[in-house]
């Protein structure tokens, strides 16, 4: 699925050529990007360093809200510092949507702490108060949210059920930048943490990379220790400042979680794109949604008027009218040279979680019915006008004959 979303589909050799061959995701790297990563590899210091700093600072003032952002290699490493500074362990429980990329519930077994499936809502397939309230118990430590697609998750009647309760929330926004709920954007809406993904096909990149993000001067402090080996100063400040620069104190296990220079250096300048990236992804829905439009579709929903969605992803539903299985409608898109992808099959569909993700006398139905009709069309920033128009137009070929 990695490589599928990276490149998209390739043609093979035996094949006819095709009119366009239109991959899930591209990303859009520019010059500055390429001279920023040819300076670092020229600047002598290849780790983490200045410029995974500077990459931090500017993204915490881009998110706002006073928080402090700690650069890390992975939004999965993001996800499991925020969970290990919360001090979640055995016999904690975390509320987990079932429509979720399996990082999100899988650092909560690295603790040790059960996962907790929640089914989701069919128009926004967001996790819901209501299914938190009902799966929250006098074990619930944390609940985490995942902006699916890049659409946010209602933070302020969740941060608001969470406070009553002492519970902790973890926003998974590997989808949600940038996107806002309630005018705050996400980030910076009062979570405990929230972690971005910058992976290949995020709505930015580093390649690999994320970024956790907190106000709370406790969690930062712990993540930042335990993102490198529990070290009590990092390298950087070891071998940059004149007095005692070799000594250190280790005061825990602490991970290898540290972003690169040279990655942080593609990261800044792909942030300093990230709005005009989320115009263009805002561009690209829009066609789509004229596009298919009357087709026996259902559309992803638009934000409400206080909110802003990134358009990370672009998922249809395909209606019973359709009378086109999901798998026969992507193996249609397969055969006209564009890319796609199935966000998500549930976790509970999967064998580890089956056994560990506490679902005993659960039902998952609108998770299951979300997974059985839905395929992602390409999204991606620099898709041009007629890419877009060749995915409507295949769509149409496959089920313009059905009615809506
Ligand atoms: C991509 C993704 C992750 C993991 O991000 P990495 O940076 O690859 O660790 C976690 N959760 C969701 C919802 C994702 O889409």
């Amino acid at each position: 699925m990695a490589n599928i979303e990276e490149h998209g589909r390739g043609s093979t050799p035996e094949e006819p050529a095709r009119v366009l061959d239109i991959p899930f995701f591209r990303a859009s790297i520019s010059q500055t990007e390429i001279d920023a990563v040819v300076a670092v590899l020229k600047s002598g210091w290849l780790s983490t360093g200045a410029v995974a700093r500077e990459f931090e600072q500017k993204f915490a003032n881009y998110i706002g809200g006073g928080v402090e952002a700690i650069a890390v290699n992975s939004a999965t490493a993001g996800l499991h510092l925020a969970l290990e500074a919360l001090g979640i362990g055995p016999g904690d429980e975390v509320i987990v949507p079932t429509l979720t990329f399996t990082a999100t519930a899988e650092v909560v077994r690295y603790l040790g702490a059960t996962v907790v499936l929640a089914d989701i809502d069919p128009a926004t397939r967001n996790l819901t108060l209501a299914e938190i309230r009902r799966l929250t118990t006098e074990r619930t430590r944390a609940i985490m949210p995942v902006h699916f697609g890049g659409l946010p998750c209602d933070m302020q009647a969740i941060l608001g059920f969470a406070r009553e309760r002492g519970i902790a929330v973890v926003d998974d926004a590997a989808h949600a930048l940038p996107a806002s709920s309630g005018n705050c954007r996400i980030g910076a809406s009062g979570a405990d943490a929230t972690v971005f993904s910058f992976y290949a096909n995020k709505t930015i990149t580093t390649g690999e990379g994320g970024m956790l993000v907190t106000a709370r001067r406790d969690l930062a402090e712990r993540a930042k220790v335990m993102r490198l080996h529990g070290m009590n100063r990092d390298a950087f400040d070891r071998f940059t400042k004149k007095s005692l620069a070799w000594e250190y104190d280790v005061v825990a296990p602490g991970f290898k979680y540290n972003l690169t220079d040279i990655a942080a250096a593609i990261g800044i300048g792909q942030l300093a794109r990230a709005d005009l990236f989320s115009e263009q992804r805002a561009r690209v829905a829009a066609r789509y949604k004229r596009g298919l439009k009357g087709l026996p579709l259902d559309l992803p929903p638009d934000a409400p008027a206080t909110d802003t969605q990134s358009w990370h992803l672009f998922t249809v539903q395909l209606k019973p009218s359709a009378r086109v299985s999901r798998d026969d409608f992507v193996a249609h898109l397969n055969r006209k040279g564009i890319g796609f992808s199935v966000h998500y099959k549930p976790l509970h569909m999967m064998t580890y979680w089956r056994e560990h993700g506490s679902i005993a006398n659960q039902a998952f139905p609108v998770a299951e019915d979300h997974f059985a009709r839905t395929a992602s069309l390409p999204i991606f920033p620099d898709m041009t006008e007629a890419e877009v128009d060749y995915v409507i137009a295949a769509v149409r070929e496959c089920i313009g004959g059905a009615t809506a």
